[in-house]
């Protein structure tokens, strides 16, 4: 198992889930909730085994639909073992036999695929303005969604009214759905600390917000997991998106803040306590702007949609609508040739080159993928320019060893990724 799932055992609740699947219990550490074992090895081969089992669940989740043999084949596992697994899955109720294709031998083979409504799993982005609450099935297809929340950022405590309104009225209109939710995992803006009981605090040090523990942001029993919105972005992409197969990655997310994930050996970069690569709060301006953390120079002094705006308005650009929108307008200025809306453009390409070359020539990434509203808009006509720049930033031999992609979804993807944290506690569970 990764690395990935090491940390959600973590970062879950100690408590015993309140669980529809009866078998599944689960818990931080669950093997030393386990009765003790009188023979030394077979702790041993029962963790094993449940380590192939998470294994094959895990990868009948990310292909969407599989067949036994490519699952031996991508878990390393034999024929028979892979089959094991697969019929016990399937006796759960986790996964179901979807169809078959022919095989050159003449014989059918089984296509199978995770069950949609065995389980479900809510992921939300939490934002400063409010959160966006999503429903997902068992096959991660959004299944419902809800949005509380206004115009203008928010103090911490109206968050924690948003999020149980909106998981409320997700309840009401999925009563039917909702004794299978496995848990929620929140994508939120500032770092998020796990401590060595498994318990969960959020540092929104940018928003002005008061820590908070993560326990009490939420009412009910269902579990709640909870990690930082570009780590969450950045595992949506790697389980789904432009990362996918990917063992080295840096996701750039740009929206409001600025955050990224860095996927090393296949697995999100944490640190001591889990607030690794804030790369949004790392220089690119000795004694520069002002940002929003307090201090100068910052990624996000520059490349933050407020930023951005301010900006522009400042050397007498005029928007209206949405950000997305006013974005365009700004790139559209430029390209019609504006020399201010040029200039502004142009010092975005350069500081974002810059900020991720030196982020290259740290961590030589197979590949670069960048999202969030802002990062999507400017992918949108400047990917040319920003991969050159990133590449001119870097050192000629990383610069030239990676891949530029733009985000693969919209702007739910940190949503889906925090939808991700109950599937991974899940995969991790012991069996029995
Ligand atoms: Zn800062």
């Amino acid at each position: 198992m990764s690395t990935e799932t090491g940390y959600i055992k973590r970062a879950e609740s100690p408590t015993e889930v309140h669980h529809w699947y009866r078998r599944t219990t689960m818990s931080v550490e669950p093997n030393t909730r386990r009765p003790p074992r009188f023979s030394p090895g077979a702790s041993t081969v029962t963790s094993l085994r449940q380590s192939n089992r998470g294994a094959v669940l895990k990868q009948i989740i990310l292909a969407g639909e599989t067949t036994r043999t490519a699952l031996a084949t991508n878990c390393g596992l034999s024929m028979a073992s892979a089959t094991n697994i697969v019929t016990e899955l399937a006796q759960e109720g986790l996964i179901e036999q979807t169809g078959s294709k022919s095989s050159r031998g003449g014989r059918p083979i089984s296509l199978l695929a995770p069950r949609a409504d065995s389980a479900y799993t809510i992921g939300v982005d939490v934002g400063e303005r409010g959160v966006a609450v999503e429903l997902f099935d068992f096959r991660m297809n959004r299944v419902d969604r809800e949005f509380s929340g206004g115009t203008e950022s928010q103090p911490a405590g109206s968050i924690a009214d948003d999020l149980n309104q909106a998981i409320s009225a997700l309840h009401t209109r999925n009563p039917h759905r909702w004794d299978r939710v496995l848990g929620i995992g929140l994508g939120l803006p500032g770092l998020v600390e796990t401590e060595a009981d498994g318990s969960q605090v959020l540092y929104a040090q940018s928003l002005d917000w008061p820590a908070i523990p993560i326990a009490e942001l939420i009412q009910g029993d269902i579990p709640v997991f909870a990690d930082n919105g570009a780590k969450a972005q950045a595992k949506a992409e790697l389980w789904f998106g432009a990362a996918r197969g990917v063992s080295h990655a840096l996701v750039a997310l740009l929206g409001r803040g600025v955050g990224l994930g860095v996927i090393t050996d296949g697995a999100l970069t944490r640190g001591a306590v889990g607030s690794a690569t804030e790369w949004g709060h790392t220089k690119v301006q000795l004694n520069g702007r002002p940002c929003r953390c307090g201090s100068n120079g910052c990624v996000e002094a520059y490349l933050g949609a407020d930023a951005i705006f301010t900006e522009w308005e400042d050397a007498g650009g005029r928007f209206d609508g949405t950000g997305w929108r006013a974005l365009g307008d700004l790139i559209d200025t430029a390209a019609a040739g504006d020399e201010t809306a040029a200039s502004i453009v142009a010092n975005i390409v350069d500081t974002l080159g810059a900020a991720l070359g030196s982020m290259v020539n740290l961590t030589n990434p197979e590949r670069v993928v960048i999202g969030g509203w802002v990062g999507n808009r400017l992918m949108e006509s400047l990917a040319p320019r920003i991969e050159r720049t990133i590449r001119s930033n870097a050192l000629a031999r990383p610069g030239g060893q990676f891949e530029l992609h733009a985000s693969s979804f919209g702007g739910d993807t940190v949503a889906l990724g925090a939808a991700l944290m109950p599937i991974e506690a899940l995969i991790a569970a012991p069996t029995d």
